[in-house]
């Protein structure tokens, strides 16, 4: 699909392509046709031409709309515990692939609190350890 749009109230008098600060316009006479050609990559959307035209034949509005379009879509994994959104469905499984095995889906929150329970759950073993200890 082409962004650079240019209606039929073009009339051929190329005032964009002598204007265009980075000629991206161009035209060609061919037979009994006068074509005019844009180059996307050239193009520093400086909406020069679209301004310029007598016409108002440029249809670049589209450009300049502040608008976001979606150009992916991606399956997401979620925290176990809170639902936080994390990272795509892709990183986990190249992340699983990497380390050989699977990923518990926790937030970095959860992960911490995971760390912190697992550490509180060692220090109460070693407690009930030393007590046993103590009595014998
Ligand atoms: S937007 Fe600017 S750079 Fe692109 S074709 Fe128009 S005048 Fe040229
Ligand atoms: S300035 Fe407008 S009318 Fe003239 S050639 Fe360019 S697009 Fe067509």
């Amino acid at each position: 699909m082409s962004y650079f749009v240019v209606n039929e109230t073009c009339n051929g008098c190329l005032a964009c392509v002598e204007n265009c600060p980075a000629n991206a316009l161009s035209w060609r006479d061919n037979g009994k046709k006068r074509v005019l050609l844009h180059n996307m990559a050239r193009c520093a959307r400086c909406a020069n031409c679209w301004r310029i035209c007598p016409q108002h034949a440029i249809e670049f509005q589209h450009f300049l709309e502040n608008i976001w379009d979606e150009v992916i879509s991606l399956d997401l994994v979620h925290c176990k515990i809170c639902g936080e959104p994390i990272y795509t469905a892709d990183i986990e499984k190249a992340l699983s692939g990497k380390i050989g095995r699977e990923i518990d889906p926790l937030c970095p929150r959860h992960k911490q609190s995971d760390f912190v329970g697992r550490q509180a759950m060692g220090f109460l073993k070693n407690e009930i350890k030393e007590a046993k200890n103590d009595r014998s």
